[in-house]
């Protein structure tokens, strides 16, 4: 993979393998803001011993840095979830395909995702997880783009809200590629 990065009057491109992506957030960004959310998210949850849920796939890589910036202890599961649709829209129609090795009951649940679109695949997944009878349940999301949303969800941790745009990197995938990408960024040609 060759990497090139330049100055644009408009933004920050970088040019891999012959495309160019709008850089939206670097790595130096992402790591700040993911360690300030660790530090809150260790505050807030000191004593609670929280039952850490990422969904996967899109949040691998997000959850593997926040989880070192965690310092309580902590459990970590995960759900696979799949969302009927094309390859840049989410149908809202979730389905689990991988669910959590040990259950929340009586748990501080704590979801992990890796943006929050339509809202839809959150919505879901908290009536889901209600029903699991857990001591309580909140959301961090890396993510959030509001002009998008369809359904409230609450979002208790949030690293960044962007713009509409088909965003890739850090996780995020286009066709199950560009999940390695180090930085969250859009692709411009
Ligand atoms: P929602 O149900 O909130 O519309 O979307 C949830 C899922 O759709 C996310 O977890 C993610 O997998 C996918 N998604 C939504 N927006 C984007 C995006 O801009 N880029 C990528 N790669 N996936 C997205």
């Amino acid at each position: 993979m060759s990497l090139s990065d330049e100055l644009t009057g408009s933004g920050r491109t970088t040019l891999i393998d012959g495309m160019t992506f709008e850089v939206l957030i670097d790595e130096e960004e992402l790591a700040s803001r993911v360690r300030e959310l660790g530090q809150q998210i260790s505050r807030d949850y000191d004593g609670l011993k929280p039952a850490i849920v990422a969904v996967l796939k899109g949040s691998f890589v997000f959850l593997a840095d926040l989880v070192r910036a965690i310092d309580i202890e902590c459990t970590v599961d995960f759900l696979v979830v799949s969302s009927y649709g094309d390859d840049t829209k989410s149908s809202g129609v979730v389905q689990i395909s991988s669910d959590l090795t040990t259950p929340v009951e009586g748990r501080h649940v704590l979801l992990i995702e890796d943006i929050v679109d339509t809202g839809l695949t959150m919505s879901y997944l908290l009536k889901n997880l209600d029903s699991r009878s857990p001591a309580s349940v909140k959301v961090c999301t890396l993510l959030e783009k509001p002009s998008r949303l369809k359904v409230e969800v609450p979002i208790h941790y949030k690293g960044f809200t962007i713009d509409d745009h088909f965003v890739v990197g850090y996780g995020l995938d286009y066709a199950q590629t560009m999940r390695n990408l180090p930085f969250i960024g859009y692709k411009v040609g």
